[in-house]
């Protein structure tokens, strides 16, 4: 970025007002892009961190009153803080004075120990760090101040768009309200914080269990001392439903421009898709292959992660509202595509990843007896049966999630040596950190820098895996350092049964005969990233089959997204983006996380992490592993949080 005629960004100074020769060429922590939407250059930023001015043309002053608008209307919803409930308002009333030429330079002054007070006294973001670009003006824009005080400089009024944001908030795919749901737990309104969670994600029960928790790697908490345990928070709040036995009450808007609308897929995307449209008042209905909902978070994630039950009530609550889910029907078989598109207004598809990535070594096609898949291995041993009883000693083969999941389950299918290959080392594994230390805890044995080569077998059965060890090369085009195969290292695993778990694909076959729908190289379907349409105007895709194997979180987003964008296209409305869109492109660049950043002045408090059931009673048993949180642990939780709201203004 060389365009700036002023920033405090991060504190740092740069200044070239007066001087428009000088180049600057970057601040540090920072990439602001050149445009906000198509047409809109962005002119110039205020926010958490100070103020960017890239064009004299800004009126500063215009830009603050603007600023402190919308972090009143956000403080407002909070209501906790003396100095922030009247400090706010009142320091906005000497912008509106100033602007009509009724301020004076008591009031400047006013509005600097205002805004001091509130830092001071402030419990939360929002006041600790809102007042920043307050400072940052006054300090170096003075003249411009003194000159509108007194009439000089008349206020000249420009082009704005404002957004709250937080670290965690941010992260997350959905976006949850993260802080004002934790607000809610803190002051014991569980029911209501829950609420705050299904105005985006209907499954809080499901992925207060098992998401990977991009919001807590995004938690300022954790620059002091740790995270907070925003995931258990999540589920103890769906749990608390559960153990009060109370039924939410789903709020559906009808609407006279209701259409029909076709589901395929009754996972996370399909099921968080027809959630939100139901509540427009859609009719949906769901065609699901399975006879059970919920895609892999039923016949891929295990029980000990998480409960059926869990994840068959929550959609019993979306069936609730009139989806209507129709079993053992697969799209491409049972019925085909174009039926739905005739007798639908729109078609939504969530078929996931639903094929295990082959290997591509010698004898994986022998059809040997203990060579099994790792999602078909997953779905036998999710529905209760051993896919291969005589094995007893096995081999998997990967290093993401579903490679843990199959080498803890064989654990509890009393497998008597469980052993993981992964062909990099630990820190490159994919899986979530801490499935693999409840993976070690419950010691299965890992070998890093090992790659399979053959598959051996005799009289049609697997007896071995020959192996090569890997070594670590230049970084390949994920970054992640290339393993190289250590020549004459080749050895040979004894073992009865071997489960691949490298990867998984979308199987397009039910898109048979529709060659307008663009896909990529890796097979997934081509969408517009935000509103999930694909080039074939009446069928949105999301989830896994658009993104490629992913999470729970991402493929709920990308079904709510859809349901909005079906929703306008039953409406006959265009699917233009709205302000959240390109606020989210912003935040890619602005970024709402500062790892380096410093807590000052908060007490350290250690987390409170969900009790686990011991390591040696879990191995050989099903039930859930990870335990909830009590109400009193939810609360104190709760009170870590340092509700981490900022707000952002632009110009342009
Ligand atoms: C073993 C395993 C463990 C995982 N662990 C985690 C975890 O801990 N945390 C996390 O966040 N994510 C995890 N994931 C990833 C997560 O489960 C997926 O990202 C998510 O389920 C994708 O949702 P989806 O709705 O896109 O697809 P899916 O969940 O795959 O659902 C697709 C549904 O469509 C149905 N379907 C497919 N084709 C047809 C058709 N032609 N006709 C009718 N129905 C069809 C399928 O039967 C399925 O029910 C895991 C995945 C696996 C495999």
């Amino acid at each position: 970025m060389t365009d700036i005629v002023f920033s405090s960004w991060g504190g740092e100074i740069i200044e070239t007002r007066g001087d428009e020769t000088q180049n600057q060429t970057s601040i540090q922590m920072l990439d602001l892009p050149e445009y906000f939407k198509q047409d809109e250059k962005i002119k110039a930023l205020m926010g958490w961190k100070g103020i960017v001015l890239r064009s004299p043309e800004v009126d500063i002053i215009d830009l603050c009153r603007e600023y402190f608008e919308a972090v009143l209307a956000h403080s407002k919803t909070c209501d906790k803080c003396n100095y922030c409930k009247t400090g706010w308002e009142e320091m906005l009333e000497v912008f509106q004075d100033i602007a009509t030429g009724e301020a004076t330079e008591e009031d400047l002054e006013f509005m600097q120990s205002a805004a001091e007070a509130i830092v001071s006294n402030a419990k939360c973001s929002i006041g600790k760090s809102g007042p920043t670009p307050l400072f940052h003006a006054l300090k170096y824009f003075a003249d411009d101040f003194s000159q509108a005080v007194s009439g000089e400089k008349p206020v000249t009024k420009g082009t704005y768009y404002s957004k709250l944001t937080a670290p965690c908030l941010d992260a997350c795919p959905i976006h949850l309200d993260i802080p004002k749901y934790i607000e809610l737990i803190k002051d014991a309104k569980f029911a209501e914080s829950l609420t705050v969670i299904r105005e985006r994600l209907p499954l809080a029960g499901i992925v207060g269990r098992v998401c990977f928790r991009p919001c807590e790697k995004h938690c300022r908490r954790g620059n002091l001392d740790e995270s907070i345990s925003i995931k258990a928070l999540k589920r103890f709040v769906a749990d608390h439903e559960v153990a009060e036995q109370k039924e939410p009450e789903y709020e559906v808007t009808p609407s006279e421009n209701n259409g029909q609308v076709a589901i395929v897929g009754a996972g996370p995307a399909g099921i968080t898709c027809a959630y939100h449209l139901a509540r427009k008042g859609h009719e949906v209905t769901i065609y699901e292959s399975l006879d059970e909902p919920g895609g892999m978070s039923a016949v891929g994630i295990p029980d000990y992660r998480l409960p059926r039950s869990v994840l068959q009530r929550e959609v019993q609550q979306i069936q609730k509202m009139g989806v209507s889910i129709n079993y053992g029907q697969t799209i491409g078989k049972d019925l085909i595509l174009s039926q739905l598109e005739n007798d639908f207004d729109a078609v939504f598809i969530g078929m996931g990843a639903q094929d295990s990535t082959h290997m591509g070594i010698e004898g994986e096609d022998g059809e040997y007896q203990g060579f099994i898949p790792g999602l078909a291995y997953l779905r036998e041993v999710n529905a209760g049966r051993d896919p291969y009883p005589q094995g007893k000693k096995v081999v998997v083969i990967g290093g993401g999630n579903v490679a843990i999941d199959c080498v803890r389950c064989s654990l509890r299918t009393a497998k008597e040596d469980i052993h993981l290959v992964y062909r990099r080392t630990r820190d490159e594994m994919p899986a979530d950190e801490a499935e693999i230390n409840d993976a070690e805890e419950e010691q299965v044995h890992f070998h890093f820098l090992t790659a399979p080569v053959r598959i051996l077998a005799e009289d049609g059965k697997v007896v071995g895996l020959e192996c090569i060890k890997m070594a670590l090369g230049e970084p390949d085009a994920s970054g992640r350092p290339r393993p190289v195969p250590v020549e004459g290292s080749e050895f040979v695993f004894d073992c009865d049964t071997i489960v691949s778990a490298i990867g998984q694909q979308v199987d397009l076959s039910m898109l048979a005969g529709m060659d307008d729908v663009q896909t990529t190289k890796w097979n997934t379907i081509v969408v517009d990233q935000y509103t999930k349409q694909s080039n074939r105007s009446n069928i949105f895709f999301a989830g896994d089959c658009e993104t490629g194997p992913d999470a729970l979180i991402t493929a709920c987003a990308g079904g709510r997204r859809a349901a909005h964008s079906i929703d306008r296209f039953i409406k006959t409305q265009p699917l233009e983006y709205d302000d959240n869109h390109y606020f989210d492109q912003l935040f890619e660049t602005v970024k709402v996380y500062d790892p380096d950043e410093e807590i000052l002045k908060v007490e350290s408090k250690q987390r409170f992490q969900p009790s686990m059931l011991p390591s040696d009673r879990r191995k050989s048993t099903f039930d859930e592993v990870e335990q909830g949180l009590s109400a009193q642990e939810a609360v104190a939780e709760a009170e870590r949080c340092l509700r981490c709201y900022q707000v952002a203004t632009i110009a342009v």
